[in-house]
């Protein structure tokens, strides 16, 4: 399509990387490959582990996991990424909370966690990965192998999760396990989630507190539109802690509001919700979180899954152009009450709607990562080569850019 952006590997192209990889380490073939995407995050954000609602839908772009279960040796786990140096082994008894440390974490952790969730020993196999999902881009690069390799796992050991939704959620929810106990990410469920269930063409509305989700209809250019990505490749600072003090902060209020999560207050509850916050939190690590501060979190977290909401309505009646305040709004609030953004993430924002974008958000965690800006289809390069100036202006790093279509969930490759 339009030079100059990201783009996913060509149909056939992703699985027979992976497979040739796996040629390549092993000297034997897989047993089979199978990929899944990346998200991007329409709206909703800072709200899934807070009962919330969000919004994600599929990438294009996915990674590739060329799989073989191995009869010898069936504690040992071999593993290869195109996208990492060396082939690494890992003894699967030694997994477990924190370790391995580095990208093993992420396979080895899923094989762990789908272990303890099934009884069956998910032991002894061989993995290549390839991919196109940036990393670190808040497109959820770490969810797309997890998802991609629990795939591959659920099929060659024989546990019969991935042939229905039921099924798939269950191994969204070892993939969160991956990720927040043998990684250490205190992430939500939101991209495991996205990655495993989404359809082409639609949206996945996640109700996190009820447990329930429903596809929604985005026909994105059937309205003439198209949605930006822009990653910023803004370094990540203090990600981790900030992420974990926020999660702490949400829990904090909610205990003292009275409620098991925030996602349970309406906007209508926020006065009263507001006015039971008296005296500061002292967090587990030690930090204080003031009253006002604490609002400000609430506030979020609160009219973001109202904002959730209202574009949900506006997609179902095709009206999707007119979400572009209500993704203004998302970003003010990320920016001033939540305090996630950083200046790179406000530049794509305030930049790309300089140049006629009709609403620009961050999206993911937040303090670098990637932004979306919703435009015209004819004004993407318009708008993309404005961001790019800004950034070139303001000493920053020239940003990459992919245009995100609402894509399927992870599957099984037909290989070559
Ligand atoms: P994001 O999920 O937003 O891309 P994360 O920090 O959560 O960012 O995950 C990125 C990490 O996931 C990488 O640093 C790496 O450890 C691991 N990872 C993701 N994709 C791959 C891949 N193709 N090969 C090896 N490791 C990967
Ligand atoms: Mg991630």
């Amino acid at each position: 399509m339009r030079g100059d952006l990201i783009e996913a590997f060509a149909p056939g192209a992703g699985a027979a990387r992976a497979a040739a990889l796996f040629r390549a380490t092993y000297g034997i073939e897989p047993d089979g490959v199978w990929s899944s995407p990346g998200r991007v995050n329409l709206v909703g954000e800072h709200t899934d582990y807070n009962g919330g609602l969000c919004l994600p839908i599929a990438l294009p772009h996915r990674t590739y996991a060329a799989l073989r279960r191995t009869e010898q040796d069936t504690d040992g786990l071999e593993l290869v990424s195109a996208q990492e140096q060396a082939p690494s082994r890992v003894a699967f008894a030694r997994v477990g909370p924190l370790w391995p440390t580095g990208w093993t974490a992420y396979p080895t952790g899923v094989a762990w966690a789908l272990t303890n969730a099934t009884g069956t020993t998910v032991a002894g196999w061989q993995l290549a990965v390839d991919s196109c999902v940036p990393y670190g881009a808040g497109l959820s690069s770490s969810a797309a192998l997890e998802c991609a390799v629990g795939l591959g796992l659920d099929e060659v050991f024989g546990l019969g999760l991935s042939a229905d939704d039921e099924g798939r959620a269950l191994l969204a929810q070892a993939c969160i396990e991956a990720e927040n106990v043998v990684a250490g990410a205190a992430t939500g469920g939101m991209d495991q989630s996205a990655s495993l269930l989404c359809r082409p063409g639609h949206a996945l509305l996640l109700d996190t507190g009820a447990g329930t989700r429903r596809h929604v209809p985005l026909d994105m250019a059937a309205e003439g539109l198209a949605l930006l990505v822009v990653d910023t490749r803004a370094p990540h600072q203090l990600v981790d802690g900030q992420y974990a003090a926020r999660r702490a902060t949400c829990e904090a209020i909610a205990a003292r509001v009275g409620v098991r999560v925030l996602g349970e207050l309406a906007p209508d509850d926020l006065p009263a919700a507001a006015a039971a916050l008296v005296g500061p939190v002292t967090l587990p690590d030690g930090t204080v979180v003031d009253v006002e501060t604490q609002r400000r979190r609430l506030r979020h977290v609160v009219t973001e899954i109202a904002r959730v909401r209202a574009v949900v309505a506006l997609a179902a009646q095709g009206r999707l152009a007119e979400a572009g305040p209500l993704l203004d709004a998302s970003h003010a609030s990320l920016r001033d009450d939540y305090e996630v953004s950083c200046p790179e993430l406000d530049l794509v924002a305030s930049a790309a709607r300089e140049a006629g974008a009709l609403g620009a958000r961050m999206t993911g965690g937040g303090f670098g990562g990637s932004a979306i800006a919703l435009v015209e289809q004819d004004r993407v390069d318009d708008v993309l080569a404005h961001v790019r100036a800004a950034f070139a202006r303001a000493g920053f790093a020239r940003p990459d850019a992919l245009v995100a279509t609402p894509a399927g969930a992870g599957n099984k490759e037909e290989q070559a």
